[in-house]
């Protein structure tokens, strides 16, 4: 609820008593202005000009109308229709004033939308209750339909804050798990997701394969080309990973410095050797200079692979060595290849 809702809220007086009479007879208006008199609290407004009613009604907003009906050069009943179909008066509680006790024309006034009807004049005692009674229910209807408005607005508002909240929540999220640099999942999420996964496998009884890519003779090239240019070539290198791994049950990661890690669940050996194939041809097709192993080299990487079928038994630290282990032979084979400890 705004400041604004609030002021509304509290701005309609529950005890306002605002009373309109539409009635062309002068001498009808001085009686019930008179039985009104000693009512302090009522305020008392009149209209003997029936086609000006409407615009009374709106420019004095009455908590009820006292309408007579019978009038000339006007069908009384219409009038109070106009009230029903205008916004701004419809639900002002009309009481019709009538000249005699007609059932008939009782039944026509509730249809045409009054809410009471009396025979001119009744004892100021019961005018007065009728008016106190009517004012009071507009006024209670009033602030409960403000009330009701405000509330709805407030939800709105309570659900907007909350969706901006999920969205910060999320990208708060997303920035907490990424690596800086390169944008890949960081180490802290590759953890826990190792771990999520390992546990997922063991208990589905499926398989899990581990990539360890490190970069080729790195260091020469930060000797070489300098530091700057080595985060380039790192940058460059995750972005040719993010390309490859686009299955997104298969999370990425930067392990450290210029490793990489990804872990494929439900990856077997034949599937994860196909995607660390595709994934050292794309880095070597980037065609990033290097000056190692020889002068016209590029930029290349070496990837160990693991697979394991889980065991409670087991750790998840056992998928690391085993690709650590796949990773060093790629190395001493030479590098730029994918090898697999133990075949
Ligand atoms: P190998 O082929 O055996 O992997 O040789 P290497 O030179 O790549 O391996 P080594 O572990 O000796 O060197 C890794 C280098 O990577 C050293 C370090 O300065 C560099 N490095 C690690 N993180 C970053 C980084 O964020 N930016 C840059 N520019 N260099 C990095
Ligand atoms: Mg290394
Ligand atoms: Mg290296």
């Amino acid at each position: 609820m705004n400041d604004l809702q609030v002021k509304e809220l509290f701005n309609t007086d529950i005890d306002s008593v605002i009373v309109l009479l539409v009635d062309d007879q002068p001498l009808i208006v001085e009686e019930v202005r008179r039985q009104l008199e000693s009512e302090s609290d009522i305020e008392f407004y009149y209209c003997i000009d029936a086609s000006q009613a409407v615009f009374e009604v709106e420019k004095i907003k009455p908590t009820v109308i006292l309408q007579d009906l019978v009038m000339p050069g006007i069908d009384s009943l219409s009038l109070i229709k106009e009230y029903r179909n205008n916004p701004l008066t419809q639900n002002i509680p009309v009481v019709a004033l009538s000249t005699k006790e007609d059932p008939f024309v009782k039944s026509r006034a509730f249809e045409a939308g009054a809410n009471d009807y009396l025979v001119k004049l009744p004892d100021p005692i019961e005018l007065v209750a009728r008016i106190r009674y009517h004012s009071r229910s507009f006024n209670t209807t009033k602030q409960l339909d403000q009330a009701c408005r405000a509330l709805r607005t407030s939800q709105q508002q309570l659900l907007d804050t909350n969706l901006v909240l999920q969205r910060m929540n999320g990208a708060l999220r997303r920035q907490a798990n990424s690596d800086g640099m390169t944008g890949l999942s960081n180490r802290r999420h590759f953890d826990e997701f190792l771990a999520s996964e390992w546990q997922r496998a063991c208990n589905a009884g499926s398989e899990i394969s581990l990539l360890m890519v490190d970069v080729d003779f790195f260091k020469l090239f930060n000797d070489n080309f300098g530091h700057s240019a080595g985060d380039d070539a790192l940058k460059n290198v995750a972005a040719a990973i993010r390309d490859t791994i686009i299955d997104e049950a298969y999370l990425p990661a930067r392990y450290g410095g210029e490793e990489f890690a990804i872990i494929l669940p439900g990856a077997s050996k034949s599937e994860a050797a196909k995607i660390a194939g595709s994934l050292r041809e794309n880095i070597e097709a980037m065609k990033i200079p290097h000056i190692s192993p020889r002068l016209d080299s590029v930029v290349t990487v070496s990837i160990g692979l693991a697979t394991m079928a889980p065991k409670n038994s087991g750790n998840s630290k056992d998928l690391i060595e085993l690709a650590d282990k796949g990773l060093y032979l790629a190395k001493s084979k030479g590098r730029n290849q994918v090898a697999i400890f133990g075949g």
